[in-house]
């Protein structure tokens, strides 16, 4: 499970575009190279992602803290909210006398000219990927109900690939291998086996959660509210931020 931890300050801007959007101090010089990264207190290391979004707060993609930083350099952060992750401070500005400090919050909305492709295309569909196929289905075995570690699951198509079934989300759920092994070539019918979820295709904001590694709470509440009402992942993700 990648569900993350609180860190500390409450987020500030739940769902669509936020409310009270943070101030965020520009730096005033050329990206500084000296700058050194100094994680929040409740924040280990440094690889903590970074969701960034448009303008209008939709979930565009993951990005790393120099990302980030090079964001802010580049006057493209609108706002941020979220929790303070990051820190970044550098040498002393030659013209202002002021110390380079950048703040790298959990969340930043950037301008500029990507959109989420989910809102342009109402048809669009995420790349399939096990990786993100098996937290869609919190990597348990949609047959036996077992929880198992990466290594030990499969993409099982429900009505085989070999009998024309397509490798789409809709065909595909996470099954461990052995149940993979004893359903064969085989629909759930034919095997009497019962699926126990129903295969979804993930809007981009579901797919942008699946993606991430170490979702942090601030930032999986915020995914949250994007999410279809009908998303299964909704009761799941709230048992686990419980
Ligand atoms: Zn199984």
């Amino acid at each position: 499970m990648t569900a993350g931890k609180k860190t500390g300050k409450r987020d500030t801007c739940r769902g669509a575009a936020p409310a009270l959007p943070r101030h965020i101090p520009l730096p005033d010089s050329a990206p500084d190279p000296q700058l050194v990264p100094v994680p929040n207190a409740a924040v280990r290391g440094l690889s903590h992602q970074i969701l960034r979004t448009d303008i209008a707060g939709m979930p565009l993609e993951w990005i790393d803290y120099r990302e980030a930083v090079r964001l802010y350099h580049m006057r493209q952060v609108a706002y941020s909210c979220g929790s303070m992750l990051y820190r970044l401070r550098g040498g002393i500005n030659a013209r202002s006398g002021r110390r380079t400090v950048v703040e790298v919050n959990s969340i930043v909305a950037t301008i500029g000219h990507s959109s989420n492709p989910g809102t342009l295309r109402a048809d669009y569909v995420p790349p399939l990927n096990n990786e993100t196929l098996f937290k869609r289905d919190g990597y348990l075995c949609m047959y036996c109900g077992g929880r198992f570690p990466t290594q030990l699951l499969s993409r099982d198509h429900i009505r085989p690939f070999c009998r024309g079934g397509q490798d789409i989300w809709t065909n595909v759920i996470t099954a461990c291998r052995r149940c993979n092994n004893a359903k064969a070539s085989r629909t759930p019918e034919e095997a009497d086996m019962q699926l126990l979820a129903v295969p979804f295709t993930p809007t981009y904001a579901e797919y942008i959660y699946l993606k991430g590694r170490r979702v942090l709470a601030d930032q999986m509440e915020y995914l949250l509210a994007h999410f279809p009402r009908s998303s299964p992942l909704h009761e799941r993700l709230r048992r686990w931020l419980s």
